[in-house]
Parts: C-alpha cells; structure tokens; sequence
C-alpha cells in the first residue's frame, strides 16, 4: 500500500460504542461514514477495557504495563482516605503527580510528539475531567487546547474554557442525562475549535452511548436517544470539517475506546469469598483483600501471600460462576498458580496491578435486551440489562475503529488492530516521529498473527485470543471453555 498521509486528523470517539450497534438505524451519520471508510472488524480495546486506561492508552500508544494506569481505580498511597485513587478526578491525578513524581504520567503521549514538531493537539471533551487530563497531562506546556466540561479548572488550560464559554456560553450543569453535553461538545468543536484554532489533531470525545449503556440499559428507548444525539454531534463536526480550506487532506478516525457486555444479575462476590475464609470489600480499601467490581473483579490482598492465593485461586477454579482467572508473577504465558494465565500475557502487568484477577462467567447468550453476549456482574449501581465493560468477554473488548484517509481504500479489513495502534497512525499520517518507539503500528501495517492459547487445572479449562507479540500485542477476548 502506498504511504497514507494526511494534513490533519480528526477523530471523534463514541465511548462503549460497540461496534455492531453502529447500524443505521440507531446512528444514520455514522454508518453513512463508515461505508466509505477502511472498518477493522477485528479491533481490540486495550486490557482492562477501562475507560481511563482506554484514554492513557490511545495517548500513549502503550498498555497499561507501561503507562500504570492498570484500572479506573486502584488502591494508591496518594488516594483519599478509605478511597481508592480515582482517575475520573483530575484532582486525584494531580495527587497521583504530586505523591510519586511526574513519572506517574511520564510516558510520552502523541501530544508530545506533536508539540515537538510544531503540531497543535485540540481536545473536546465530555465525560470525566481524569478522562481528558490523561490524555495529554503536559498540555500547557505542549500548548494543546484541552476543554473538559467538568468544569474551567479540569484541565491543564483553563483557557480554553473561557475561549469557549465567551461563545457559547457556560455548558449546562448537571443535567439528568448526557445529551446536552454531547450536542454542547459537538458545537464547541464545530463551532470554535475547528474553524478558528484549525488544529493538526481534533479529537472529540463523546461521553455516549457509554453513560445510556451502564444506566439506562442496552437498548432501552432513552439509549437510542443518547445514540442519536451522538450521531447528530458527528454529524455537525464531519460538516465543519468539510468547511476547511479545499487544500486540506484531512483523516478521520470514528472510533470507541471499548464495548459493553449486558449484564444478567448482580453476582453476590463479598458472600461468596466469606464462604472461602475472606473478608472482602469493593470498590474500596480497608478490608483483608480489596476488590475493584464488575464484569471483571481485581483482588488486591492487604498482605502479600503467595499460598493463601494460590489457594484462593484453586477454590475459585471449582466455582462454576469462575470465568478468566488471571495472575501476576508467572513466565509470561502461564500465570504463577495453576491454570491462570500470566498478567504479562495482557500486559497488564504493572506494580499497581492486582495479583489475582476474576472474571464472572458470561457467555454469548442474548442479553435482557435480546443484543448476544451476557454476564453476572459484581458491585455497581447499574439497572438490570445495564452493560458494562473492563473484562475480556470479546462484546467488552471489541471496539469501533474506522478510518477514512486519502488514498486509503474503504471496505472491511480484519487485520487485528487495537488501540495501541492509534497513536502511530495518527503520528504517521502526520509524518511526526514519536517522542520513543512505540510498539504499535498504522492501522493499514502488516496483519499480526493471531494465536489462541488455553491453560487449565482439573475440570477448569480457559482461554485468551491475541495477536501479535510483545507490548503492542493485541488482546482479543478469554474467558473460561
Ligand atoms: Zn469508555
């Protein structure tokens, strides 16, 4: 293929969109897009499928073993008391910065690289202040244009809050559901970002269908709504976009950053690890292990000790409701206690990282909504038929990625690709070099091989899909066989 190149980039993420509800049905706009755009139908999130490791990783273009941002919370030294460390807050991963250095979000972002090389990074962004501030964490002295609608002081760049209100007006506060702020984001970007900052990347980031998704259900009629309000937000940038000097040649990139799994029943986990000697709190410290909830449970022990896990790993494998079980510590395939696989494996293999991981056993059965795929999930406050996400069933992992380039052809391409993969496309069609290598690659590169391994002990057989080897391989699905 020749090499794809581009003047500008623009992408607009629809968070959890999962790819097969992109139908023109439910988003008109953006099925109208991808039929003239290249469709990866075999993309991946990145592991844990996370909404902020999502973030760090399409800024970085490097999982969660090199950035550290392992969970959307986790037990931390620079937490509020009795809290885990939240990434959602830009006050906590200030906090973060401040207690352990700026290493904690050292690793170079494509932002950087941008601003290296003279480029000018433009960030619009609905969903949670964490959320955009990990995208691009140097934006001030990167020179990015960074607006959070959490609020002027959610970001790096205040500015662009005041340069955006004094147009628009302030966005609506707290508002019952999401709408206002997509089509506020979408005018933001149509409206000022694009036609007066003519930024070298755009990225818009709608905080739909992912909210619709986890609390109003996967397919209830308010989440078709949401589903239309970020269709119509797409709608206005790719028009504004159109209205930029004829000599542009600008990329577009429609994408999500994970999907969702609808969720069956609230799984009791607390109850059931009583029953195995262990005393269990979610979604918080304090007790003897702490877990971070959901479809997929990581289990941080108070006090490391390797027996009393391998054993609580074993008694988990009898379980029937035991799906993926995952572990810190092994030779990289294989996890240190039998039939787990190695944390390493889904590079998710960081000091912050829990040592023992639990996936609730879903399937691909229909959901309450009729949509396939299903799971138990633990904790949360969602609605029965809610979806979630953050595990390994393939409808959490499987995320919209489509690109419409100059020279680039349209039509279905299921090479596995993934969102390690978005920085250096961005930064090649741009032609920027990056600020480090990055084990990622364009999204029109070479296919990786796909392998799927299994592991097991006694009757508990599992297995994970990847492609590709190292830190920018792809993780596909697991679960347990
Ligand atoms: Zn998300």
């Amino acid at each position: 293929m020749p090499s794809i190149t581009a003047s500008r980039v623009l992408i607009v993420l629809f968070d959890g969109l999962r790819p097969d509800m992109a139908t023109p049905e439910r988003m008109p706009a953006l099925a109208a897009f991808l039929n003239g755009a290249r469709r990866f139908t075999e993309s991946s999130s990145v592991f844990p499928s996370l909404t902020r490791v999502c973030a760090t990783t399409i800024g970085t273009g490097q999982p969660p073993a090199v950035t550290g941002i392992v969970n959307n919370a986790f037990p931390d030294p620079a937490a509020r008391e009795g809290r885990f460390l939240d990434t959602s807050s830009a006050g906590d991963m200030r906090r973060g910065t401040a207690l352990h250095g700026p290493g904690f979000v050292a690793t170079p972002r494509f932002a950087d690289a941008l601003a290296a090389a003279g480029r000018r990074f433009a960030l619009v962004h609905s969903g949670s202040a964490g959320g955009a501030y990990l995208l691009d964490p140097r934006a001030k002295a990167n020179g990015s244009f960074v607006l959070s609608l959490s609020g002027r002081d959610a970001t790096e760049t205040p500015e662009a809050w005041d340069k955006v209100v004094a147009r628009l007006g302030p966005p609506p506060a707290a508002p019952p559901d999401r709408i206002p702020l997509v089509e506020y984001a979408s005018r933001a970007m149509a409206e000022v970002v694009l036609p007066e900052l003519q930024p070298d990347v755009a990225l818009l980031w709608l905080t739909e269908p992912d909210w619709s998704f986890h609390y109003r259900g996967m397919d209830a009629p308010e989440t078709r709504e949401a589903m239309l309000a970020a269709d119509r937000a797409f709608a206005l940038v790719l028009e504004a976009a159109s209205r930029l000097p004829v000599e542009e040649r600008m990329a577009v990139i429609a994408m999500s950053d994970h999907g969702h799994v609808g969720t069956t029943g609230r799984f009791d986990l607390v109850t059931e690890l009583a029953l195995l000697d262990v005393e269990a709190s979610l979604d918080r410290p304090g007790a003897d292990v702490s877990v971070a909830a959901g479809t997929m449970c990581w289990l941080w022990p108070r006090a490391p000790d390797a027996a009393r896990l391998s054993r609580l790993a074993a008694a988990l494998q009898e379980r029937p409701w035991c799906g993926a079980l995952l572990a810190a510590g092994g030779d990289g395939v294989e996890g240190p206690f039998p039939g787990t696989f190695d944390l390493a494996l889904v590079n998710a293999d960081h000091a912050r990282a829990a040592p023992l991981l639990l996936q609730m056993r879903g399937g691909p059965e229909d959901d309450p909504y009729g949509l396939p795929g299903r799971s138990p999930i633990v904790g949360k406050d969602f609605p029965p038929g809610g979806g979630m996400h953050g595990g390994l069933h393939r409808r959490e992992m499987a995320n919209l990625m489509a690109l419409s380039a100059p020279g680039l052809p349209s039509g279905d391409d299921a090479s596995p690709v993934g969102l390690v993969d978005v920085a250096p496309t961005l930064l090649s069609l741009l032609d920027v070099a990056p600020v480090a290598p990055l084990p990622g690659r364009p999204l029109w590169a070479p296919a990786r091989e796909a392998r799927v391994l299994t592991t097991g002990r006694g009757e508990y057989r599992q297995y994970l899909a990847v492609a590709g080897e190292g830190r920018g391989s792809i993780v596909r699905d697991g679960g347990r066989l």
